[in-house]
């Protein structure tokens, strides 16, 4: 490469971490360079991630929606029928027209968008190989790496994104699979396969531990949650590890055992979805060039600061440590920035809501039950049921609850778990709730729009310390 060209910032990943990061620098006037090789901004999330698959969540939910419950709300529909070519073009629609933004907005804060692969060739220098041909070296005062996850492969399964897949292959497949086995029984699994079973795959979902949801979801809500999937029609093999499989004939088999050991299975699938969790992609980027470590799980080790040991290279999002969530990446990029440009930056990160789109959603934030029995704190617990919430009730849509876990002593709020319509939307009050430090009694004496979905919310608030009005 020809000399370097000087940078205050180079950022290598345009996902949701790095194009924050680009834009935030952009804003504060620093001259920033954004490495991406993808053809389009916006990363895992935007382009294979949250948007496709909440497209495909949404657009099926309603296809659902109008084949099962219609009819006792007065609406007759005749003919219905899935146009899966189309399903899939909405969603590029969706995807095309935020990626397009994100591009708009580097434009609008002045931040160059290097087309290409970064690697890192010393410590200041990152040289890249551009997709057009040839390379350009960057030297940058500061570097911030944010290049992201991929999915785990499965051993013993090759994934060809047809037959066995990632989430990348379930939001583009071309047609609706007979039988589809699902391992892991996270969010990815979940959200995925509820577009396919509501399209009407046969989907089994085999999860090794003893209930879905994955990491962090509450016990309680997990039961309730497996329990209205499994009304729509999915199937549980729960406590059940995989031990291998085989994708070498048309259909796959997927030998399952009793986690604890024991009896075996063989499952027969036209598709098969691994969802086991995602892994950090540092492939290529010549992070060991310079020294800089990884821990046993992939991730680039950083201090709370999101710096390396080389103190202007610092990390964030999937690629580093804490939950895979888009939003999470989103906060990490404006603090990293603001330590950059002002020498602190602040993320909460008991205060980061997670949220499943199935129908109903489940949404989470802060602690849960089996948390709080492990640390040993003592809590009351407060819960409301949606069947007595009058808005779900005219809505026709009263599955689920919220509930509220609070510290007994003080009434401090410690956790908020929503299993319900809208859950992904109310848990940011319990994320501001938790922000704030909130007690419930805060929550249940602030007044909530009646008839809204939220009162229920309000009145699981006031269930920790007092009696709930209306159940
Ligand atoms: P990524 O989005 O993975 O971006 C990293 C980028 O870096 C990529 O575009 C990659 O091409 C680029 N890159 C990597 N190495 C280099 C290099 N050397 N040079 C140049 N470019 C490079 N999260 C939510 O919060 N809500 C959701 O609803 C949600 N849904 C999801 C659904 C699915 C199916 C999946 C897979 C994930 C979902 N997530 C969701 C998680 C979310 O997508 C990630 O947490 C988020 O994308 C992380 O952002 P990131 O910028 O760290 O990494
Ligand atoms: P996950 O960690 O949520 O769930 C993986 C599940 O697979 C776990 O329940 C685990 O016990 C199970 N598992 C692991 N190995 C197994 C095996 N051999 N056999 C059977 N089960 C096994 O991971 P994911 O669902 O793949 O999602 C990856 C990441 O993407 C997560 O961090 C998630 O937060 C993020 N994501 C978020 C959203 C959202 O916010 N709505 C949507 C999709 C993905």
């Amino acid at each position: 490469a020809s000399e370097a060209e000087e940078r205050d910032l180079i950022v290598i990943g345009g996902g949701v971490a790095g194009y924050v990061a680009a834009i935030k620098a952009g804003q504060a006037g620093l001259k920033v360079s954004c490495i991406e090789k993808r053809a389009t901004l916006g990363g895992t999330c935007l382009n294979v991630g949250c948007i496709p698959s909440k497209s495909l969540l949404n657009n099926t939910h309603l296809y659902h929606q109008i084949l099962h419950d219609t009819k006792n709300r007065g609406i007759v529909v005749d003919g219905v029928h899935m146009d899966i070519a189309q399903l899939m073009k909405a969603k590029e629609t969706s995807v095309s027209g935020l990626t397009k933004g994100i591009e708009f907005l580097f434009k609008k804060n002045n931040v160059e968008w290097v087309k290409g692969t970064g690697a890192f060739a010393d410590e200041h220098t990152v040289d890249v190989n551009l997709v057009e041909g040839g390379e350009r070296s960057l030297r940058g005062k500061n570097i911030i790496v944010a290049t992201g996850s991929e999915a785990t492969p499965f051993p013993g399964l090759t994934i060809d994104e047809e037959k066995v897949i990632t989430s990348t292959g379930a939001i583009a497949l071309k047609e609706v699979p007979k039988k589809m086995v699902v391992i892991g029984g996270g969010i990815i699994g979940l959200e995925m396969g509820s577009v396919w079973s509501r399209l009407g795959a046969e989907v089994t979902v085999v999860e090794y531990l003893g209930q879905i949801g994955g990491p962090g979801m509450d016990a309680e809500v997990a039961k309730a949650t497996q329990k209205l999937l499994a009304k729509q029609g999915m199937k549980f093999k729960l406590n059940t590890k995989v031990t291998s499989g085989d994708d070498s004939s048309a259909s796959v088999k997927i030998n399952v055992e009793a986690a604890k050991g024991g009896k075996e299975e063989t499952l027969d699938a036209d598709v098969v979805l691994v969802a086991i969790g995602r892994r950090p992609y540092t492939a290529g980027l010549g992070f060991e060039n310079i020294g800089l470590e990884v821990d046993e799980r992939g991730r680039l080790i950083i201090d709370q600061e999101y710096r390396t040991k080389i103190p202007h290279i610092r990390v964030i999002g999937d690629c580093t440590f804490g939950p895979m969530l888009a939003h999470k990446a989103e906060e990490e990029a404006v603090a990293a920035v603001e330590y950059i440009t002002k020498g602190y930056g602040h993320v909460n990160y008991n205060a980061i809501p997670s949220v499943m789109y199935t129908h109903p959603e489940v949404a989470w934030v802060g602690q849960n039950e089996q948390e709080l029995q492990k640390e040993g704190v003592k809590y009351k617990v407060g819960t409301f049921p949606f069947s007595a919430n009058s808005r779900a009730k005219t809505n026709l849509d009263t599955e689920g609850f919220v509930k509220f876990l609070s510290d007994a002593e003080t009434d401090r709020i410690l956790g908020v778990h929503i299993v319900g319509p809208n859950a992904g939307e109310m848990i940011a009050e319990g994320t501001l709730a938790l922000e704030y430090g909130a007690s419930c009694e805060d929550v249940a004496r602030t007044s909530h729009a009646h008839p809204t979905l939220s009162e229920a919310f309000k009145e699981a608030a006031m269930a920790t310390y007092d009696k709930a009005i209306h159940f």
